[in-house]
Protein backbone atom coordinates (compact mmCIF):
# COMPACT_ATOMS: atom_id res chain seq x y z
CA UNK A 1 0.00 0.00 0.00
CA UNK A 2 2.77 2.10 0.26
CA UNK A 3 3.52 2.56 -3.22
CA UNK A 4 1.09 3.79 -5.92
CA UNK A 5 2.61 3.15 -8.75
CA UNK A 6 3.87 -0.82 -9.60
CA UNK A 7 7.38 0.86 -11.47
CA UNK A 8 9.72 -0.33 -14.84
CA UNK A 9 12.57 1.58 -14.86
CA UNK A 10 13.12 1.75 -18.83
CA UNK A 11 16.75 2.89 -18.03
CA UNK A 12 17.52 -0.83 -16.76
CA UNK A 13 15.95 -2.69 -19.67
CA UNK A 14 17.31 -1.24 -22.07
CA UNK A 15 20.10 -3.36 -22.33
CA UNK A 16 18.07 -6.34 -22.61
CA UNK A 17 16.16 -5.04 -25.37
CA UNK A 18 18.73 -3.06 -27.67
CA UNK A 19 16.02 -2.63 -29.96
CA UNK A 20 14.86 0.52 -28.59
CA UNK A 21 14.76 3.25 -31.31
CA UNK A 22 18.29 5.76 -30.53
CA UNK A 23 17.48 5.79 -26.88
CA UNK A 24 20.50 4.62 -25.20
CA UNK A 25 22.80 7.26 -25.40
CA UNK A 26 19.66 9.38 -24.03
CA UNK A 27 19.74 8.59 -20.27
CA UNK A 28 23.38 9.46 -19.75
CA UNK A 29 22.83 12.88 -20.41
CA UNK A 30 20.57 14.64 -18.46
CA UNK A 31 19.21 16.95 -20.64
CA UNK A 32 16.86 14.42 -22.30
CA UNK A 33 13.70 14.20 -21.08
CA UNK A 34 11.32 12.72 -22.62
CA UNK A 35 12.28 9.39 -21.10
CA UNK A 36 9.27 8.67 -19.09
CA UNK A 37 9.19 5.94 -16.10
CA UNK A 38 6.31 3.90 -17.09
CA UNK A 39 3.60 3.53 -14.36
CA UNK A 40 0.85 0.75 -13.81
CA UNK A 41 -1.52 1.40 -11.07
CA UNK A 42 -1.56 -1.32 -8.62
CA UNK A 43 -4.97 -2.04 -6.45
CA UNK A 44 -6.56 -2.31 -9.21
CA UNK A 45 -10.22 -2.52 -7.15
CA UNK A 46 -13.49 -1.50 -8.65
CA UNK A 47 -13.15 2.40 -8.65
CA UNK A 48 -15.54 3.68 -6.18
CA UNK A 49 -17.81 6.04 -8.36
CA UNK A 50 -17.58 10.20 -7.64
CA UNK A 51 -20.59 10.81 -6.05
CA UNK A 52 -19.36 14.96 -5.78
CA UNK A 53 -21.82 16.58 -8.27
CA UNK A 54 -20.44 20.00 -8.87
CA UNK A 55 -21.12 22.90 -10.57
CA UNK A 56 -17.88 23.18 -12.67
CA UNK A 57 -15.31 20.43 -13.63
CA UNK A 58 -12.07 21.30 -11.38
CA UNK A 59 -14.30 20.40 -8.14
CA UNK A 60 -15.53 16.99 -9.93
CA UNK A 61 -11.26 16.51 -10.77
CA UNK A 62 -9.88 17.67 -7.94
CA UNK A 63 -12.01 17.72 -4.91
CA UNK A 64 -13.27 14.55 -2.62
CA UNK A 65 -16.31 13.51 -0.49
CA UNK A 66 -14.64 14.71 2.55
CA UNK A 67 -12.44 17.90 0.97
CA UNK A 68 -13.42 20.89 -1.82
CA UNK A 69 -9.43 22.31 -1.23
CA UNK A 70 -6.12 21.92 -1.92
CA UNK A 71 -2.96 22.83 -0.43
CA UNK A 72 -0.59 25.44 -0.74
CA UNK A 73 3.14 24.77 -0.07
CA UNK A 74 2.69 26.45 3.64
CA UNK A 75 0.11 24.03 4.61
CA UNK A 76 -2.87 26.47 3.83
CA UNK A 77 -6.23 25.59 2.20
CA UNK A 78 -7.15 26.95 -1.21
CA UNK A 79 -10.63 26.43 -2.19
CA UNK A 80 -11.21 24.81 -5.43
CA UNK A 81 -13.52 27.03 -7.23
CA UNK A 82 -11.20 29.83 -6.87
CA UNK A 83 -9.39 27.91 -9.77
CA UNK A 84 -12.51 28.99 -11.93
CA UNK A 85 -11.72 30.42 -14.52
CA UNK A 86 -7.95 29.99 -14.85
CA UNK A 87 -5.84 27.18 -17.36
CA UNK A 88 -4.77 24.61 -14.88
CA UNK A 89 -1.84 22.15 -15.42
CA UNK A 90 -2.16 18.93 -13.41
CA UNK A 91 1.51 17.81 -12.73
CA UNK A 92 2.52 13.96 -11.75
CA UNK A 93 5.54 13.49 -10.68
CA UNK A 94 7.69 12.10 -7.76
CA UNK A 95 11.03 12.78 -6.08
CA UNK A 96 12.23 9.58 -6.81
CA UNK A 97 13.44 9.90 -10.62
CA UNK A 98 15.97 12.29 -11.19
CA UNK A 99 13.62 13.29 -14.60
CA UNK A 100 11.17 14.71 -12.37
CA UNK A 101 13.44 17.09 -10.24
CA UNK A 102 14.82 18.53 -13.39
CA UNK A 103 11.75 19.49 -15.20
CA UNK A 104 10.32 20.58 -11.72
CA UNK A 105 13.09 23.03 -11.86
CA UNK A 106 12.18 24.39 -14.99
CA UNK A 107 8.45 24.06 -14.48
CA UNK A 108 9.03 26.42 -11.26
CA UNK A 109 10.92 28.90 -13.42
CA UNK A 110 8.30 29.50 -15.89
CA UNK A 111 5.30 28.88 -13.68
CA UNK A 112 6.77 32.09 -11.69
CA UNK A 113 7.03 34.14 -15.20
CA UNK A 114 3.39 33.47 -16.02
CA UNK A 115 2.56 34.23 -12.46
CA UNK A 116 4.16 37.82 -13.00
CA UNK A 117 2.12 38.26 -16.27
CA UNK A 118 -0.61 40.90 -15.47
CA UNK A 119 -4.05 39.03 -16.00
CA UNK A 120 -2.27 35.74 -15.57
CA UNK A 121 -4.59 32.86 -15.10
CA UNK A 122 -2.93 29.80 -14.74
CA UNK A 123 -2.56 27.04 -11.77
CA UNK A 124 -0.60 23.42 -11.44
CA UNK A 125 -1.63 21.02 -9.32
CA UNK A 126 0.85 18.66 -8.29
CA UNK A 127 -0.26 14.73 -8.07
CA UNK A 128 2.14 13.00 -6.02
CA UNK A 129 3.56 9.10 -6.74
CA UNK A 130 6.10 9.78 -3.75
CA UNK A 131 6.81 7.41 -1.60
CA UNK A 132 5.78 8.23 1.69
CA UNK A 133 4.38 11.41 3.37
CA UNK A 134 7.73 13.06 4.12
CA UNK A 135 9.35 12.43 0.89
CA UNK A 136 5.87 14.64 -0.58
CA UNK A 137 6.34 17.48 1.34
CA UNK A 138 10.09 17.39 1.21
CA UNK A 139 10.03 17.41 -2.86
CA UNK A 140 6.85 19.72 -2.58
CA UNK A 141 8.59 22.40 -0.67
CA UNK A 142 12.00 22.42 -2.01
CA UNK A 143 10.74 23.06 -5.88
CA UNK A 144 7.41 23.85 -5.98
CA UNK A 145 5.46 27.04 -5.63
CA UNK A 146 1.75 25.84 -6.53
CA UNK A 147 -1.05 23.67 -4.97
CA UNK A 148 -1.46 20.32 -4.71
CA UNK A 149 -3.58 17.15 -4.07
CA UNK A 150 -3.27 16.20 -0.44
CA UNK A 151 -0.54 13.44 0.02
CA UNK A 152 -3.19 11.14 1.43
CA UNK A 153 -5.83 11.33 -0.73
CA UNK A 154 -4.97 7.90 -3.16
CA UNK A 155 -8.73 7.98 -4.50
CA UNK A 156 -8.07 11.29 -6.23
CA UNK A 157 -5.02 10.77 -7.29
CA UNK A 158 -5.35 7.17 -8.77
CA UNK A 159 -8.90 8.52 -10.79
CA UNK A 160 -6.74 11.60 -12.13
CA UNK A 161 -4.28 9.25 -13.34
CA UNK A 162 -6.54 7.14 -14.69
CA UNK A 163 -8.65 9.97 -16.42
CA UNK A 164 -5.56 11.77 -17.79
CA UNK A 165 -4.17 7.77 -19.11
CA UNK A 166 -1.24 8.77 -17.41
CA UNK A 167 1.55 6.46 -18.41
CA UNK A 168 4.67 7.90 -17.46
CA UNK A 169 6.13 11.03 -15.27
CA UNK A 170 7.11 13.51 -15.01
CA UNK A 171 3.39 14.39 -17.12
CA UNK A 172 1.82 17.33 -17.56
CA UNK A 173 -1.71 17.64 -18.57
CA UNK A 174 -3.43 21.06 -19.33
CA UNK A 175 -6.85 21.98 -19.57
CA UNK A 176 -8.64 24.97 -20.28
CA UNK A 177 -11.33 26.85 -18.51
CA UNK A 178 -14.08 27.01 -20.35
CA UNK A 179 -13.37 24.19 -22.70
CA UNK A 180 -14.98 21.09 -22.10
CA UNK A 181 -14.43 19.21 -25.05
CA UNK A 182 -11.25 16.03 -24.81
CA UNK A 183 -9.11 18.11 -27.77
CA UNK A 184 -8.73 21.08 -25.82
CA UNK A 185 -6.85 18.82 -23.33
CA UNK A 186 -2.92 18.78 -23.91
CA UNK A 187 -1.48 15.76 -22.69
CA UNK A 188 2.15 16.70 -23.87
CA UNK A 189 3.05 19.65 -21.65
CA UNK A 190 6.19 18.56 -20.64
CA UNK A 191 7.50 18.60 -24.15
CA UNK A 192 5.60 21.84 -24.69
CA UNK A 193 7.33 23.34 -21.52
CA UNK A 194 10.54 22.01 -22.81
CA UNK A 195 10.46 23.24 -26.58
CA UNK A 196 8.01 26.92 -26.00
CA UNK A 197 8.84 27.67 -21.95
CA UNK A 198 6.68 30.46 -20.73
CA UNK A 199 5.86 31.46 -24.76
CA UNK A 200 3.32 28.24 -24.67
CA UNK A 201 1.19 30.31 -22.24
CA UNK A 202 -1.66 30.23 -22.49
CA UNK A 203 -1.46 26.53 -23.62
CA UNK A 204 -4.54 27.06 -26.15
CA UNK A 205 -4.54 24.96 -29.31
CA UNK A 206 -4.66 28.45 -31.55
CA UNK A 207 -1.59 29.53 -29.28
CA UNK A 208 0.57 26.13 -30.20
CA UNK A 209 -0.27 26.77 -33.53
CA UNK A 210 0.85 30.12 -33.77
CA UNK A 211 4.14 29.06 -32.19
CA UNK A 212 4.42 26.11 -34.39
CA UNK A 213 3.80 28.43 -37.42
CA UNK A 214 6.48 30.99 -36.04
CA UNK A 215 9.02 28.01 -35.98
CA UNK A 216 8.79 27.03 -39.32
CA UNK A 217 9.21 30.35 -40.65
CA UNK A 218 12.52 30.73 -38.59
CA UNK A 219 13.29 27.53 -40.20
CA UNK A 220 12.48 28.71 -43.78
CA UNK A 221 14.73 31.87 -42.93
CA UNK A 222 17.57 30.25 -41.23
CA UNK A 223 20.75 30.90 -43.03
CA UNK A 224 24.44 30.24 -41.34
CA UNK A 225 24.81 33.85 -40.28
CA UNK A 226 21.49 34.33 -38.13
CA UNK A 227 22.20 31.00 -36.67
CA UNK A 228 25.93 31.45 -35.62
CA UNK A 229 25.90 34.89 -34.65
CA UNK A 230 24.20 37.12 -32.10
CA UNK A 231 25.05 41.23 -31.98
CA UNK A 232 27.72 40.19 -29.54
CA UNK A 233 29.89 38.06 -31.20
CA UNK A 234 30.29 36.97 -35.19
CA UNK A 235 32.70 34.13 -34.67
CA UNK A 236 33.72 30.71 -33.85
CA UNK A 237 36.87 29.71 -32.49
CA UNK A 238 40.14 28.18 -34.34
CA UNK A 239 43.53 26.25 -32.48
CA UNK A 240 45.62 27.98 -35.60
CA UNK A 241 47.74 30.98 -34.79
CA UNK A 242 44.55 33.80 -36.09
CA UNK A 243 41.79 31.98 -33.19
CA UNK A 244 38.71 33.37 -34.35
CA UNK A 245 37.06 32.10 -37.41
CA UNK A 246 34.58 34.58 -39.01
CA UNK A 247 31.31 33.11 -39.53
CA UNK A 248 30.93 34.72 -42.81
CA UNK A 249 34.13 33.04 -44.20
CA UNK A 250 31.69 29.66 -43.60
CA UNK A 251 29.14 30.41 -45.84
CA UNK A 252 29.12 28.15 -48.69
CA UNK A 253 30.19 25.51 -46.90
CA UNK A 254 28.52 22.11 -45.65
CA UNK A 255 28.61 23.00 -41.80
CA UNK A 256 28.48 19.98 -38.88
CA UNK A 257 27.28 21.32 -35.50
CA UNK A 258 28.52 19.21 -33.04
CA UNK A 259 26.63 18.82 -29.85
CA UNK A 260 28.63 17.14 -27.32
CA UNK A 261 30.58 17.93 -23.74
CA UNK A 262 32.95 16.57 -22.00
CA UNK A 263 31.00 14.40 -19.24
CA UNK A 264 28.98 13.05 -21.63
CA UNK A 265 30.09 9.00 -21.82
CA UNK A 266 28.60 8.65 -25.29
CA UNK A 267 30.45 11.24 -26.54
CA UNK A 268 33.92 9.49 -25.35
CA UNK A 269 33.24 6.92 -27.91
CA UNK A 270 32.11 9.17 -30.90
CA UNK A 271 34.16 11.71 -31.06
CA UNK A 272 37.15 9.89 -31.94
CA UNK A 273 35.28 8.62 -34.65
CA UNK A 274 34.13 11.70 -35.82
CA UNK A 275 37.47 13.08 -36.20
CA UNK A 276 39.13 10.36 -37.75
CA UNK A 277 35.76 10.59 -40.07
CA UNK A 278 36.13 14.26 -40.47
CA UNK A 279 40.07 13.67 -41.38
CA UNK A 280 39.27 11.41 -44.36
CA UNK A 281 36.83 13.96 -45.63
CA UNK A 282 38.26 16.58 -45.77
CA UNK A 283 41.64 14.82 -47.42
CA UNK A 284 38.72 13.80 -50.19
CA UNK A 285 37.73 17.41 -50.72
CA UNK A 286 41.25 18.52 -50.98
CA UNK A 287 41.99 15.62 -53.40
CA UNK A 288 38.86 16.28 -55.60
CA UNK A 289 39.75 20.00 -55.52
CA UNK A 290 40.66 19.62 -59.34
CA UNK A 291 37.27 19.59 -60.11
CA UNK A 292 36.42 23.06 -59.45
CA UNK A 293 33.56 22.23 -57.20
CA UNK A 294 34.84 25.03 -54.55
CA UNK A 295 33.11 22.08 -51.56
CA UNK A 296 34.50 22.30 -48.28
CA UNK A 297 33.11 20.73 -44.73
CA UNK A 298 33.30 22.39 -41.46
CA UNK A 299 32.53 21.12 -38.25
CA UNK A 300 31.79 23.24 -35.31
CA UNK A 301 31.63 21.93 -31.66
CA UNK A 302 28.89 23.34 -29.36
CA UNK A 303 29.44 22.23 -26.27
CA UNK A 304 27.41 21.85 -23.31
CA UNK A 305 30.23 21.34 -20.58
CA UNK A 306 30.02 22.26 -17.40
CA UNK A 307 32.61 25.12 -17.21
CA UNK A 308 35.54 26.59 -19.19
CA UNK A 309 38.12 24.52 -17.54
CA UNK A 310 35.94 21.31 -19.48
CA UNK A 311 35.51 22.88 -22.57
CA UNK A 312 39.09 23.81 -23.19
CA UNK A 313 39.90 20.35 -22.15
CA UNK A 314 37.32 18.94 -24.68
CA UNK A 315 37.87 21.01 -27.52
CA UNK A 316 41.75 20.48 -27.41
CA UNK A 317 41.57 17.09 -28.83
CA UNK A 318 38.94 18.27 -31.59
CA UNK A 319 40.35 19.39 -35.16
CA UNK A 320 37.85 21.65 -36.14
CA UNK A 321 36.27 25.02 -34.78
CA UNK A 322 33.92 25.78 -31.89
CA UNK A 323 31.62 27.76 -30.41
CA UNK A 324 33.06 29.86 -27.46
CA UNK A 325 32.30 28.72 -23.84
CA UNK A 326 29.38 30.13 -22.40
CA UNK A 327 28.64 32.08 -26.24
CA UNK A 328 24.14 31.83 -25.82
CA UNK A 329 23.78 31.03 -28.95
CA UNK A 330 24.96 27.54 -27.96
CA UNK A 331 21.50 27.16 -25.68
CA UNK A 332 19.88 28.92 -28.70
CA UNK A 333 20.94 26.07 -30.91
CA UNK A 334 20.34 23.18 -28.53
CA UNK A 335 16.57 24.43 -28.17
CA UNK A 336 16.36 25.71 -32.35
CA UNK A 337 17.47 21.96 -33.26
CA UNK A 338 15.46 20.29 -30.73
CA UNK A 339 18.19 18.47 -29.30
CA UNK A 340 17.09 15.54 -27.10
CA UNK A 341 20.73 13.74 -26.26
CA UNK A 342 24.18 14.26 -27.18
CA UNK A 343 26.40 13.35 -28.80
CA UNK A 344 24.38 14.63 -31.67
CA UNK A 345 25.58 16.40 -35.31
CA UNK A 346 23.40 18.90 -37.21
CA UNK A 347 24.08 18.71 -40.70
CA UNK A 348 23.27 22.42 -42.77
CA UNK A 349 24.06 22.71 -46.08
CA UNK A 350 26.09 24.89 -48.18
CA UNK A 351 23.24 27.12 -48.34
CA UNK A 352 22.55 27.24 -44.12
CA UNK A 353 19.69 25.05 -44.49
CA UNK A 354 19.67 21.75 -42.15
CA UNK A 355 20.39 19.28 -44.34
CA UNK A 356 19.87 16.14 -41.60
CA UNK A 357 19.84 15.91 -37.60
CA UNK A 358 21.01 12.47 -38.35
CA UNK A 359 24.37 13.17 -38.96
CA UNK A 360 25.63 10.42 -35.87
CA UNK A 361 23.63 7.90 -37.65
CA UNK A 362 24.79 8.43 -40.90
CA UNK A 363 28.17 8.88 -39.60
CA UNK A 364 28.05 5.67 -37.93
CA UNK A 365 26.23 3.80 -40.83
CA UNK A 366 28.60 5.04 -43.75
CA UNK A 367 31.23 6.94 -41.98
CA UNK A 368 33.38 8.98 -44.83
CA UNK A 369 30.83 8.12 -47.90
CA UNK A 370 28.09 9.90 -46.24
CA UNK A 371 29.56 13.13 -47.28
CA UNK A 372 27.57 15.92 -47.77
CA UNK A 373 24.76 13.86 -46.13
CA UNK A 374 22.13 14.86 -48.43
CA UNK A 375 18.86 12.83 -49.07
CA UNK A 376 19.83 12.05 -52.97
CA UNK A 377 23.64 11.16 -51.15
CA UNK A 378 21.76 8.74 -48.17
CA UNK A 379 19.40 7.41 -50.96
CA UNK A 380 22.38 6.21 -52.72
CA UNK A 381 24.34 4.49 -49.98
CA UNK A 382 21.17 2.68 -48.99
CA UNK A 383 21.04 1.23 -52.11
CA UNK A 384 24.29 0.49 -52.69
CA UNK A 385 23.94 -1.32 -48.88
CA UNK A 386 20.97 -3.30 -50.15
CA UNK A 387 23.70 -4.53 -53.17
CA UNK A 388 26.19 -5.11 -50.77
CA UNK A 389 24.03 -7.04 -48.06
CA UNK A 390 23.21 -9.52 -50.88
CA UNK A 391 27.34 -10.95 -50.65
CA UNK A 392 26.78 -11.19 -47.04
CA UNK A 393 26.05 -14.88 -45.65
CA UNK A 394 22.21 -14.99 -43.95
CA UNK A 395 24.18 -16.07 -40.89
CA UNK A 396 26.87 -15.23 -38.89
CA UNK A 397 28.84 -16.15 -36.18
CA UNK A 398 30.55 -13.25 -34.48
CA UNK A 399 33.13 -13.77 -31.60
CA UNK A 400 31.40 -11.00 -29.29
CA UNK A 401 28.28 -13.58 -29.12
CA UNK A 402 27.87 -17.00 -28.37
CA UNK A 403 24.80 -17.93 -30.75
CA UNK A 404 24.32 -17.46 -34.44
CA UNK A 405 23.27 -14.09 -35.65
CA UNK A 406 20.74 -13.78 -38.54
CA UNK A 407 20.97 -11.07 -41.14
CA UNK A 408 17.91 -8.75 -40.89
CA UNK A 409 16.74 -5.61 -43.06
CA UNK A 410 14.35 -2.96 -42.54
CA UNK A 411 12.13 -4.89 -44.30
CA UNK A 412 12.42 -8.38 -42.44
CA UNK A 413 12.53 -7.76 -38.92
CA UNK A 414 15.17 -5.31 -38.18
CA UNK A 415 14.77 -1.36 -37.38
CA UNK A 416 16.61 1.57 -35.40
CA UNK A 417 18.74 -0.52 -33.17
CA UNK A 418 21.99 0.38 -30.80
CA UNK A 419 24.84 -2.04 -31.82
CA UNK A 420 25.76 -4.50 -29.14
CA UNK A 421 29.74 -4.32 -30.05
CA UNK A 422 30.37 -0.98 -30.99
CA UNK A 423 27.39 0.75 -28.71
CA UNK A 424 26.43 2.96 -31.85
CA UNK A 425 23.27 3.98 -33.11
CA UNK A 426 22.44 1.63 -36.26
CA UNK A 427 19.67 1.18 -39.38
CA UNK A 428 18.84 -1.19 -41.83
CA UNK A 429 21.19 -4.06 -42.38
CA UNK A 430 22.60 -6.03 -39.01
CA UNK A 431 22.62 -9.36 -37.68
CA UNK A 432 20.72 -10.27 -34.88
CA UNK A 433 19.72 -13.06 -32.54
CA UNK A 434 16.39 -12.43 -31.78
CA UNK A 435 16.08 -14.55 -28.42
CA UNK A 436 18.70 -12.45 -26.55
CA UNK A 437 17.86 -9.25 -28.68
CA UNK A 438 21.73 -8.66 -29.41
CA UNK A 439 22.22 -6.81 -32.58
CA UNK A 440 25.38 -5.53 -34.13
CA UNK A 441 26.24 -3.32 -37.54
CA UNK A 442 27.16 -5.72 -40.20
CA UNK A 443 30.76 -4.59 -40.30
CA UNK A 444 31.29 -4.99 -36.51
CA UNK A 445 30.70 -8.57 -36.75
CA UNK A 446 34.39 -10.11 -35.70
CA UNK A 447 35.23 -14.03 -36.22
CA UNK A 448 35.68 -16.42 -34.27
CA UNK A 449 39.12 -16.97 -33.33
CA UNK A 450 39.40 -20.58 -32.93
CA UNK A 451 40.88 -21.53 -29.01
CA UNK A 452 44.70 -22.59 -30.13
CA UNK A 453 45.68 -25.47 -28.00
CA UNK A 454 49.23 -23.97 -27.27
ZN1 LIG B 1 28.63 -1.52 -34.41
ZN1 LIG C 1 21.83 -15.02 -28.51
Amino acid sequence: MSNLYNIIDLHSSLEFYPRFPFRYSSPCCSRERKMSVQLSLINTTSEPEMTVVNRHKYSSLFASDHRDFLLSPTGAQIMISDLEHKTVGIYFSANWYPQCQTFSKLLNQVYNQIQARKDSKFEIIFVSSDEDLNAFNNFYQSYMPWLAIPFSDLETKKALSKKFDVEGIPCLIILQPDDDDDESVLHDGVELIYRYGVEAYPFTNERLDELSRQEKEKHERQTLLNLLTNHDSDFVLAHSACKEVSVSSLMGKTIGLYFSAQWCHPSHKFTPKLISIYQKIKQNITQQESNEEQEDFEIIYVSSDHNELEFNSYFSVMPWLALPFGDPTSKNLTKYFDIRGIPSLVILGPDGKTVTKNGRSLINLYEEEAYPFTEARVELLEKQMDEDAKNLPSVELHSGHHHELMLVSQGNGGGPFICCDCDEQGLGWAYQCIDCGYEVHTKCVRPVVPVSSA
